[in-house]
């Protein structure tokens, strides 16, 4: 299952990313709603478990939208899918029926919020060897790495066990890996579902200045 293929609704120009602070929700506050009608209540139970893990662990605070004008629109589209960042107005996340988890909730609300995935971070080379040719045909632009002036890694070290890193099969044109690691001691499965690694908290709390 490589529900994060595609799910980045924009494509990376310069000053896009978590640098960019005007892409931050300043407040700390995201407002959302969710798509009448798209989602049970366990659903939307799942989905406010994701949420709960941000206002537990860092001082990113979801509410229901009221009248804000900028806010994010869950809904149950085709995968799973998010823009990374403040948009403004308007914005869509997709958790389509696969994607109704809490690990792929708290993914899509880290893009939302300004990550891009821990596999494009400037840095990645020293850490995964991405096999191209293991890439499916016109894929490739999907193992971009993002330059250090656009994307910050915020003083935490690359992170395997990021919930924003792909699986090594991600994009595989036939099952082989698409990453392996270049250290020893790593872990052959990257990423992970299961909710925030440790320096996912701590990036958070840094993007946010939740200390001050
Ligand atoms: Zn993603």
């Amino acid at each position: 299952m490589n529900l994060f293929e595609g799910d980045i609704k924009q494509t990376m120009t310069s000053r896009n990313g978590i640098r960019d602070v005007s892409k931050l929700w300043t407040t700390r506050v995201i407002p959302y709603t969710f798509k009448f009608g798209d989602f049970s209540t366990s659903e939307q139970n799942t989905i406010r478990q994701a949420m709960y893990e941000y206002h537990a662990r860092t001082c990113i605070r979801f509410v229901q939208r009221t009248t804000e004008r900028n806010y994010i629109y869950i809904h149950k589209g085709e995968g799973c899918s998010s823009s990374v960042g403040q948009r403004g107005g308007r914005q869509d996340l997709s958790l389509g029926n696969r994607c109704v988890q809490k690990g792929v909730a708290i993914h899509e609300l880290m893009h939302a919020v300004g990550f891009w995935h821990e596999q494009s971070r400037f840095d990645r080379d020293d850490w995964v060897i991405i096999k191209w040719q293991n890439i499916r045909e016109g894929e490739e632009d999907n193992f971009y790495r993002y330059s250090e002036i656009d994307v910050s890694g915020l003083g935490v070290s690359y992170d395997y066990y990021s919930v924003m890193h792909y699986s090594a099969t991600t994009y595989s044109s036939d099952g082989s890996p698409t990453m392996v690691a270049r250290v020893s001691g790593a872990p052959s499965q990257f990423g992970q579902l299961s909710g925030f690694s440790n320096k996912d908290v701590v990036k958070l709390n840094r993007l946010y200045s939740c200390s001050k």
